[in-house]
């Protein structure tokens, strides 16, 4: 959708009489928006909406602006910027949209997709213009993620944080203007609706007391559902493995559309990243280390096995995706790596950032470095199929001997031989938060049978990952989709206060 029929469709909505008057006289407590969470999204809805003179009432619960930024790797994604055209870089956002539909084997929403890829530049040169600086090199193709087929990927030097320090700046100016009031530790607990089913404003909790806010446009920009195990499983069928979002991401605007006729969308597109070496076994648990398992980086010397003793995929495999893809079809997202002595003495430390003397060290102290003189007890200590494990080191060293593996592998530079041998558990999870709130294309929250609730409205991660990247990890297609679409809804609302 483009720009022109988001607007038309914002006023087509009041003319069908979603904004009807409040039948109360205005006080000053009445504002044009009321946004609930002041990260990626809401802090640019806030300070666009105050540019253009609207009251603009600033909720959070945590104690600071900037939400999950403040952990973000920052990673953005925008076709047709400025920086592209002035190094020659020939993009579009059809290009970009084209791009997405291939990576995540088009299983995105197209139109919300649509409106991201169409706004990103807008979003990306306006950071440019207030002081956003990328990495020298950038754009790129991609890092971590499925390639781009053109370099519009960027970053700063310090992730999200280089983004927060331009929206801080800019809402900072913004906000002495006078036109927001920002309260922070000040959770939003429920929705006020009128008779009609209408949103009329917000219930929140601050210092023990309650108190509520009455607002023409209430927008949910409080993220996404990461920190909270209880919901991360009940909404996308996986267990919460590790948690490594923002504390404050506990699926508060989810609880909050949907008592109110929301609901939400998108658990088949969950995908977990291709795993970590969490600190213990507890659930949700924390991030240690990760092998370097992208074969661009570091070609593969070890096998990964399951729960089974099954190898799933060839190592070398140049995909990141395909990793990914495969690895959601193993018991538990579980994976070991394993190896013998003479490719721990001979091949590069696999586990990233580390030593090899830290690897040998690691085998003594941590659960799930597993090392033994034979593979029967390796397998027993680690919780992997004996048999299976077994077998498949002797089909392998086959491949191996033959040149010729059963996987299809090129890089087998030796067979798994010498004792003693090792197993490092992996775990996959998820950082981020597939499923969420149903919106239609003008960001409006709909109830099930399509009907936009009135006057409520959601962008950022809240309305799921899995919008805007699909069954995959689509680069910077939640950074930059979070940044525009709480721009265009500050920028596009109608204003005036009601009477
Ligand atoms: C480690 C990590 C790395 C990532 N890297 C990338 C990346 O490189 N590229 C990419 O595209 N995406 C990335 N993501 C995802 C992306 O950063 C997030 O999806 C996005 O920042 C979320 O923006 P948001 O506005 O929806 O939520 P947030 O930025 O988290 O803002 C939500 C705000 O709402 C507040 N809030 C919560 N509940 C309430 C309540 N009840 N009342 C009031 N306020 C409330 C919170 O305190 C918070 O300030 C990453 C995520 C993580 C965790």
């Amino acid at each position: 959708m483009r720009r022109r029929s988001f607007v038309a469709g914002v006023a087509g909505a009041a003319a069908a009489g979603a904004l009807a008057p409040l039948a109360r006289a205005a006080t000053s407590q009445d504002y044009d928006y009321i946004i609930v969470g002041a990260g990626t999204a809401g802090l640019p809805a806030a300070l666009f909406a105050s540019r253009r003179g609207a009251r603009v009432l600033l909720l959070d619960a945590a104690g600071d602006i900037g939400g999950t930024l403040h952990l973000s790797t920052g990673q953005m994604s925008a076709a047709g910027t400025r920086l592209q055209a002035r190094l020659g870089i020939v993009d579009t956002p059809q290009a970009h949209y084209d791009d997405i539909i291939r990576i995540s084997h088009n299983t995105v929403d197209p139109v919300l997709t649509r409106i991201a890829v169409d706004e990103a530049a807008t979003t990306f040169d306006w950071l440019m213009d207030r002081g956003f600086q990328p990495l020298p090199e950038h754009p790129v193709l991609g890092k971590g993620h499925e390639p781009y087929s053109q370099k519009r990927y960027y970053w700063g030097a310090d992730g999200g944080r280089s983004i927060l320090a331009v929206l801080r700046r800019e809402f900072e100016t913004e906000r002495r203007e006078g036109r927001i009031d920002l309260q922070l530790q000040t959770p939003v607990t429920a929705l006020i609706t009128d008779d009609a089913g209408a949103v009329r404003g917000v219930r929140v909790k601050s210092a023990d007391r309650e108190r509520t806010y009455r607002g023409r446009h209430v927008l949910l920009t409080c993220g996404g559902y990461g920190s909270n195990a209880e919901m991360f499983e009940r909404l996308s069928g996986y267990r919460a493995y590790a948690a490594t979002g923002y504390p404050y991401s506990q699926g508060a605007g989810i609880e909050l559309a949907v008592g109110v006729g929301g609901y939400v969308r998108g658990r088949q597109n969950y995908l977990s990243n291709f795993g970590s070496i969490l600190t213990d076994d507890a659930i949700p648990g924390r991030f240690l280390a990760r092998f370097v398992v992208i074969p661009q980086e570091r070609l593969p010397w070890e096998i990964f096995v399951n729960a089974r003793g099954e190898r799933f995929i060839r190592e070398d495999q140049q995909s990141v995706d395909a990793r990914e893809q495969t690895l959601l079809a193993q018991p538990d997202l579980r994976y070991w790596i394993v190896f013998d002595e003479e490719m721990l003495a001979s091949a590069p430390p696999g586990v990233g950032g580390w030593s090899r003397e830290q690897m040998r060290e690691a085998f003594g102290i941590h659960k799930w470095f597993q090392k033994a003189d034979d593979l029967p007890t390796l397998a027993r200590n680690s919780g992997i199929d004996v048999d299976g494990l077994v077998r498949t080191v002797a089909d392998y060293n086959r491949g191996v001997a033959k040149r010729n593996d059963a996987l299809g592998r090129e890089h087998m530079p030796r067979p798994i031989i010498k004792a003693p041998f090792y197993a490092i558990r992996h775990q996959g999870h998820s950082t981020t938060s597939t499923v969420g709130l149903a919106v239609d294309g003008q960001l409006r929250v709909i109830r099930s049978d399509g009907t936009p609730i009135p006057n409520l409205y959601a962008a950022g991660e809240l309305l799921g990952a899995g919008q805007t990247q699909g069954r995959s990890f689509v680069g910077g297609m939640m950074v930059t989709p979070a940044l525009s679409f709480g721009r265009i809804l500050g920028e596009r609302l109608p204003l005036g206060v009601r009477a």
